[in-house]
């Protein structure tokens, strides 16, 4: 089912009840996030994530704004109504029932047309489990169980209804990061096969980049991005979002344009098109780096690590934002790239591949729209 955000907005009175000033937890957020996609919502903490989660979930009444599921206005209804699945970080199970009991507990509540026949019910409890594995263990309390098999019975919980829409808020924070990893591969697979619309928040730009179908990017309440993992990887549209995504962090310069030639200190690293001179933020991605002796950038080598399938330079320019430049070498290319002879000279020398490099405007920070080439 397709949900519509339409210009939705929540402020929250200030917890100082003495000061009058609100808070805006959500901003004017407007997305049609498209039937059966995993949307991963991405954003430092406090950026208002589980806010609109729990609008779109109606545990919170917008001030602003509609909800759509489908083409049916939810904005008043109750979130008992709306067809919902929710799992939050702490599992929140019943610790006097049973993993079969915990599963079940949403569908005795069923009222109605809606009632099911006790072998419904436990048909679909068993589907339930089987999909997140684990009906080996019917039986056991939430104790005896993982932080990893407590919130596989979480996620149970909340399909065994087959929601229109599932929200999962930081589900996987309390995990270790094996079982992290393993545990988002699951809810991949799990969305995958159901095709049910699914919204993840996140604070962790790994986890949403490798599991959605499109980020959103949130800062302050406010969408700065919507797209594919991906494009908004390699087109961020400011500098936060650049800097949000990517591990390591993309490196961040003080930069000048001046007569078509991107500067970064006294070198010139790089050719810009149809920008005026002027003063930027350059932005280089760290696989944006080529190490050779003849390259136009200049930095003081600090060390070189090697972690098995990449090295990675590690270096110092003074006007790089960064407390270091962190280059990623590919090892293939190790025998060309003479680490230990531009390190004898303390300098290494870099090439910037075009199109890992950003640049921002100093003042709004907005990506420049250039064309940027070797020299
Ligand atoms: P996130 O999930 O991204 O960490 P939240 O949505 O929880 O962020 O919070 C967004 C902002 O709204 C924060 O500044 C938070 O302090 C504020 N906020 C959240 N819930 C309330 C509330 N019930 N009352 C007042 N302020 C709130
Ligand atoms: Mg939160």
């Amino acid at each position: 089912m397709k949900v519509v955000l339409q210009n939705l907005t929540k402020k929250f009175p200030s917890r100082d009840k003495r000061k009058r000033d609100e808070v805006i937890a959500v901003r004017d957020f407007n997305f049609e996030i498209p039937d059966g996609k995993l949307i991963g919502l991405l954003g430092p903490s406090g950026c208002g994530k589980s806010t609109t989660l729990n609008l779109i979930s109606g545990l919170v009444k917008p001030t602003e704004g509609r909800i759509f599921f489908g083409e049916d206005d939810v904005t008043e209804l109750p979130p008992e109504n709306r067809g919902i699945g929710l799992v939050f970080q702490n599992y929140a199970l019943y610790p006097h029932l049973t993993v079969r009991q915990n599963i079940l507990f949403p569908l005795q509540n069923l009222k109605g047309k809606d009632k099911l026949s006790k072998e419904e019910m436990e048909n679909k409890v068993i589907e339930a489990a089987k999909l997140v594995q684990i009906d080996e263990l019917m039986e056991r309390k939430p104790r005896e169980l993982s932080g990893g098999q407590q919130q596989r019975v979480a996620i149970a919980r909340a399909m065994v209804k087959m929601p229109n829409v599932l929200l999962l808020d930081e589900p996987l924070s309390n995990l270790d990061a094996r079982l992290r990893l393993q545990t988002r591969e699951e809810i991949r697979r799990i969305q995958r096969e159901t095709k049910i619309t699914t919204i993840f928040v996140t604070h962790d730009q790994e986890e949403a980049m490798s599991i959605s179908d499109m980020i959103v990017v949130m800062k302050d309440g406010a969408v700065h991005q919507i797209g594919k993992p991906q494009e908004v990887y390699d087109a961020p549209v400011n500098l936060f979002v650049a800097k949000f995504l990517g591990t390591p962090p993309i490196n961040t310069f003080y930069g000048r344009i001046k007569e078509n030639k991107l500067y970064i200190g006294d070198d010139a690293v790089l050719l810009v098109r149809g920008v005026p001179d002027t003063e930027v933020f350059a932005g280089v991605r760290p696989e944006g780096f080529i190490l050779s002796e003849e390259g136009p950038f200049r930095c003081d080598l600090n060390r070189v690590e090697v972690m098995g399938r990449d090295i990675s330079v590690v270096s110092t320019n003074k006007e790089c934002l960064n407390p270091v430049v962190r280059s990623i070498i590919g090892t293939e290319t190790k025998a060309d790239i003479g680490v230990d002879k531009v390190a004898k000279s303390g300098i290494v020398r870099f090439f910037l591949i075009p199109h890992k490099v950003f640049l921002f405007d100093r003042e709004t920070e907005e990506r420049i729209d250039a064309e940027v080439c070797s020299l």
